[in-house]
């Protein structure tokens, strides 16, 4: 028999194992062995039910992704065809489902006539997460076999249900617990069937449309516009569940094919899909080898309990690792300490945890303000004030006390990694841990190599990542690394636009219909202006772009304490959640453009779009040429994860490779030309950029 399926016979059962680690992926070969076992089965007259199950720890990740675009995915049998074929089997098929069914795993399950689950089993269908909805009729069994609402629910959000909420949405028939013996279980259970009615195909169930509530699927919309703003797949996922409860199975079928063409085909979907593969390189390091032995982490420390150190200490709290926050003195350590209960206090009001959870993480929190306490800890994540003088500080202090291997890590924005590492006598031990704020909430981690970082310290922190389920990727050490230092001429074009004649709210809405999830004006009102109004009054000379124009803006506003929303008071108005336009920001910045000879006008949508968004590229490509970041896609894992860049547009530097870059080259050259003195110091194209245009190659090429 075929080594990927094995197939076997249990009395008046044939059980079909997939057999292709890792994921038991349903590419091409698997396909095809799936259908040989199902066609030896159907004609062995002994037979009389089948038991579709897996080898290994995963029932069926899936469609093979690797498949896609290539002439494997579409030879025959195709998985809907394959299906199909399942499910008008005259024998009952039974799907034992062992581990996790993701997909088209997934909807192999949904295809056969009884689905009964190992406790541990988990089921979903993430497709809407690679810009897909199921294609395999998904969208037309799940309704039909569990109710649209669960359907909805599923196929939109695209995360896993347990078994036990899979027998609950009656997505399976039963469970099996985890002290019986599985496999002889559901072959027990098959051998109970009769052949007559034993056969549940999906091909006959209709949905009770009367007992849905009235408007089931605008109020689903609506719940989940504010989430899926912008994305493609969802609203067709949508559609396709409408479909299944409008038309015949048949019908549903092949509109489903429609829709599912119609994503495969997006913009949308290659992005997602280039997300996908981007985070898996964004873990591999160039000339490290990935078996390189790791440090053991068990003890983490903290210092500083202000807004990051907090969210960072969550982080570790969550994956059951003993933390220590070290401020200055005790009011700092309650106030902090504070933070963190009341963050665990709402979730669990939220029923996302159980009191217990809770008090269980807030035991593994200990205080201090004592350094000698920090001997034994395996890693610490420096958090406080962004001052080099006051990093050293504390490094140096840090230096002194840890043991020998411990990592020393610093979650500076902005500031020399290396110039915060001499400070110790262990350089080696030193690297960047930027988290995003809040902390326990942001997926992104860049992790920055300094220039004597270890290589096992790399690796481990990458692993560590893992552990405390944020998405990593790698910097090099340069001012504001990979996310602070494209964000800064962006930045400089959002503001200097409002100088120019563009109102804060003009900027923002432009950036938001683009798809990100907020404007630069309103972002910085809610990070506070005043935050880079201090970096530049410490750290003047080593600020990044120095355009005095646009820092005036900024300067002023925090002159008048207009630092954002903690003040009331920024770019915009607020009241509360509601913020509105300020028409004095208008007066003063027109003030300050004739201060800096600066000409107001009316701007355009399009030139806000391309100056503030061909801006990331461009310092993208700059980024690439240096070296401080390895690969494009690391540059879009740091942007879709941490600065609200929209997932379905693959990052700034995908969605350059999808306009073109000689349309972005073509685009800056204007610009330089039409802005003058300040174009020709701001909208050079990057060398990369211009070579790789001339070359008709993309950013993925390098
Ligand atoms: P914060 O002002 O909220 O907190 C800093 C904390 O450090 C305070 O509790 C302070 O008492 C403590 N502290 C200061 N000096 C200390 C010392 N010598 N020893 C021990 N504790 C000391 O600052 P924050 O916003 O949490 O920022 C901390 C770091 O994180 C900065 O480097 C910042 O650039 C970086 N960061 C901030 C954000 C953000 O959005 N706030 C995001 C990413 C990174």
């Amino acid at each position: 028999m075929n080594t990927v399926v094995n197939y076997e016979t249990n009395d008046t059962i044939a059980i079909i194992t997939l057999n292709s680690p890792p994921v038991n992926g349903l590419g091409h070969p698997v396909r095809q062995a799936i259908q040989q076992a199902f066609k030896q089965a159907l004609a062995d007259d002994a037979i009389k039910a089948m038991v579709i199950t897996s080898s290994g720890k995963i029932f069926c990740g899936g469609a093979d992704v690797r498949e896609f675009g290539s002439p494997l995915a579409t030879a025959d049998p195709i998985l809907p065809e394959l299906f199909n074929q399942l499910e008008a089997s005259p024998k009952p098929i039974i799907a034992a489902i062992n581990g996790l069914a993701l997909g088209g795993g997934c909807e192999l399950a949904l295809a056969c006539d009884y689905r009964i689950a190992h406790a541990s089993a988990k089921m979903g269908l993430p497709e809407v997460k690679l810009g897909l909805i199921p294609g395999a009729g998904g969208t037309q069994r799940l309704p039909r076999v569990a109710g649209v609402e669960t359907a909805l629910q599923m196929i939109t959000s695209g995360e896993p249900i347990s078994a036990e909420q899979a027998l609950a949405n009656g997505v399976i028939d039963s469970l099996v617990d985890k002290d019986s013996d599985f496999l002889q279980t559901v072959t027990d259970y098959g051998k109970t069937l009769g052949m007559e009615g034993a056969v549940k195909s999906c091909a006959n169930l209709s949905i009770d449309t009367q007992a849905l509530p009235d408007n089931v699927f605008d109020d689903f919309r609506k719940s989940i516009a504010r989430k899926t703003r912008g994305f493609l797949a969802p609203e067709c996922a949508i559609k396709a569940v409408e479909a299944a409860c409008r038309t015949p199975f048949n019908e549903g079928l092949l509109f489903e094919k429609e829709l599912f063409i119609q994503c495969l085909n997006s913009p949308q979907a290659r992005a997602q899909q280039y997300l996908f593969f981007a985070a898996g390189a964004a873990t591999k390091v160039p000339g490290i080898d990935p078996k390189t032995p790791i440090r053991q982490i068990k003890q983490v420390a903290i210092i500083g309990s202000g807004t990051m150190g907090g969210g960072i200490a969550m982080n570790f709290l969550n994956a059951g690792i003993e933390t220590t926050i070290l401020d200055l003195n005790a009011e700092a350590l309650t106030r902090g300490l504070g933070v963190v209960r009341k963050n665990y206090d709402f979730s669990a009001k939220r029923g996302r945890m159980t009191e217990a959870q809770v008090e269980e993480r807030m035991a593994l929190l200990k205080s201090t303000t004592d350094y000698s306490d920090l001997a034994d800890m395996d890693l610490v994540i420096e958090a406080v004030f962004e001052k080099m003088e006051v990093k050293k500080a504390v490094f140096s202090a840090l230096d002194k006390v840890c043991k020998p291997g411990a990592i020393l890590a610093s979650n500076t924005s902005t500031l020399d990694l290396d110039e915060i590492a001499s400070a110790t006598s262990r350089p080696s031990d030193v690297i960047g841990l930027h988290f995003f704020s809040p902390a326990n909430v942001m997926k992104l981690l860049e992790i920055v190599r300094g220039e004597k970082t270890a290589d096992d310290v790399l690796v481990t922190t990458l692993k560590l990542a893992k552990t405390i389920r944020k998405i990593p990727a790698i910097s090099g050490n340069c001012w504001g690394f990979i996310g602070n230092r494209i964000l800064e001429p962006y930045a400089r074009e959002a503001v200097r636009l409002i100088l120019e004649g563009a109102s804060p709210a003009q900027v923002d809405k432009v950036l938001t219909d683009f798809g990100l999830a907020m404007g630069l004006p309103s972002m910085i009102d809610l990070a506070g202006i005043d935050i880079g109004y201090w970096v530049r009054q410490a750290e003047a000379d080593k600020y990044y772009s120095q355009d005095p124009a646009y820092q005036a803006v900024c300067d002023k506003l925090c002159e008048l304490k207009r630092y954002g929303q903690k003040t009331g008071r920024g770019f915009y108005i607020y009241e509360g959640r509601d913020k509105k336009e300020d028409p004095e920001v208008m007066e003063l910045a027109a003030e300050l453009a004739k201060q800096h000879g600066v000409t107001q006008r009316d701007i355009s949508d399009q030139e806000i779009l391309e100056r503030t968004i061909y801006m990331l590229i461009n310092e993208g490509a700059q980024v690439l040429e240096e070296g401080v970041s390895y690969r494009s896609g690391d540059i879009d894992i740091v942007y879709c994860n941490g600065y609200g860049f929209p997932a379905y547009r693959g990052g700034p530097m995908q969605y350059a490779d999808e306009i073109g870059l000689q349309t972005v080259v073509d685009s800056l050259e204007k610009y330089r030309e039409s802005l003058g003195e300040y174009g020709e110091q701001w909208f050079k194209p990057a060398p990369l950029l211009k070579k790789l245009a001339s070359e008709g190659k993309s950013f993925k090429d390098v």
